[in-house]
């Protein structure tokens, strides 16, 4: 998570909205790590997850990255919440919620948002079920 908060102030620095990301190997290995980008590369989609994925599934080459966690900085927006889920992420962790625009994680089943997601509380934590690879753990540290 320092990783992923040394990557949002790099963000910040170059006028982005700071949010940082790190993805790391089931070893625990960063494969890749990204801040936000939107602004210095004029792409809406430069989120600094969606970064990670892209160049995780590059440095990797596979596109699913099962095994696989990320650690980002603000809870995910809808776009990157159903990225990570696609990418089929072992297990998210977030810094804090972000209740403006967070991907649902934080309020639960959402159909009309997040269809794709199936979420649920277990234990106090939110958990996105993935009926075809299991669970995939959401937790806030
Ligand atoms: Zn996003």
């Amino acid at each position: 998570m320092h990783l992923a908060l040394l990557e949002a102030e790099a963000a910040a620095a170059r006028g982005d909205v700071p949010v940082g990301a790190v993805l790391v190997d089931s070893e625990g290995r960063v494969l890749s790590a990204a801040g936000n980008r939107v602004q210095a590369d004029d792409d809406p989609t430069a989120h600094a997850e969606m970064l990670v994925l892209r160049a995780g599934a590059a440095a990797l080459g596979q596109k699913l990255l099962d095994g696989c966690d990320l650690y980002v900085t603000l809870e995910p927006c809808p776009m990157c919440a159903a990225a990570i889920s696609l990418a089929r992420i072992r297990r998210l962790y977030f810094g804090a919620y972000d209740p403006k625009s967070g991907g649902e994680v934080v309020g639960g089943p959402s159909p009309r948002a997040l269809p794709a997601l199936p979420l649920k509380s277990v234990d106090g934590r939110l958990v996105v079920a993935k009926p075809f690879t299991g669970r995939v753990g959401v937790q806030q540290i």
